[in-house]
């Protein structure tokens, strides 16, 4: 590929090559295990976010409110102008969550539906980019972005505007998967979370925290965790059979595991000892990032 991409993490220009996915060079930074596309969808090839979201992936699982309320009321101690923003907010859960919890509620969204929906709620949410809502300086006490830095083709740029929008002291929350859980450790790029061009990269915690670091982020905590054990069950029964069609759904599955977990005590703390052993093994397979400016 002629002038490949450098890391988006570190900028470094020696990535090995992983392999080819949906027509896109794969390739894993040597520097910081970032793994990220050699080059950035032209604009024919980029993902199409007003068809990413229909009436059917618009709609939330009851118990992710609950786990959103959770979250929500863990940033409490952070409310001093009490406005938070939600970066990619999608169905629109956690805007919801945040804004029935007292919070003066913003939000920034590139698929059209997500935004019109968000709307007729009431909500004040912006369509595009964060650099192009002009908001002021030190805006904001919470900036949340749940599954979106994989998504874009500039991660720094819109890491720094986040410093920017935050209060000194304000929290930026966000998740992201990372390329050395387990479940990549096991598939490689086969790994369905590695799909450009709806996936640009896949983080490494320290290719998260390069960036972090490089945005003026000073307080910050990476934790990994989580693992979908049916991916890689289903990845080997498919590669021992031999199908060309591999139809497994990560989502659905992740929202059938997670359902089955927190239908009891004892499996929720079967849950919280999992996330705690992937935690310290560093090999969960989604970094949590909460970096305080
Ligand atoms: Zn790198």
């Amino acid at each position: 590929m002629e002038n490949f991409r450098p890391c988006p993490s570190c900028g470094a220009k020696n990535g090995k090559i992983r392999g080819a996915k949906n027509n896109f060079q794969i390739r894993e930074c040597s520097k910081c295990l970032t793994i990220f596309t050699g080059h950035l969808p032209r604009l024919d090839e980029s993902e199409n976010y007003d068809s990413y979201y229909t009436e059917a992936n618009l709609k939330v699982p009851e118990f992710i409110y609950k786990r959103l309320s959770d979250l929500v009321e863990s940033f409490s101690s952070y409310r001093q102008t009490n406005r938070w923003l939600d970066i990619g907010f999608g169905a629109g859960a956690l805007m919801q969550v945040a804004a029935e919890l007292g919070w003066d509620v913003y939000g920034i969204e590139v698929s059209k539906p997500a935004v019109e929906q968000a709307k007729n709620l009431g909500f004040k949410v912006f369509h595009g980019e964060l650099h192009e809502a002009n908001y002021e300086d030190g805006f904001f006490d919470v900036v949340t972005a749940s599954e979106i830095l994989e998504h874009l083709y500039e991660p720094q740029k819109l890491l720094n505007e986040v410093h920017r929008v935050l209060r000194p002291g304000g929290l930026f929350w966000a998740t992201t998967p990372s390329s050395r859980g387990i479940t990549p450790r096991f598939l490689g790029i086969d790994w369905t979370v590695v799909s450009p061009p709806e996936h640009l990269q896949i983080f490494s915690k320290r290719g998260v925290l390069i960036m972090l670091k490089n945005a003026g982020f000073t307080k910050i905590r990476l934790q990994t965790h989580g693992v979908n054990p049916f991916e890689i069950i289903n990845y080997f029964q498919h590669y021992f059979l031999l199908k060309k069609e591999n139809n497994f759904d990560r989502v659905i599955t992740s929202y059938q595991i997670n359902e089955r977990l927190e239908s009891s005590s004892m499996k929720k703390a079967v849950k919280r000892a999992l996330n705690y052993v992937l935690d310290l093994a560093q090999i969960g397979d989604s970094i949590k990032i909460y970096a305080c400016k």
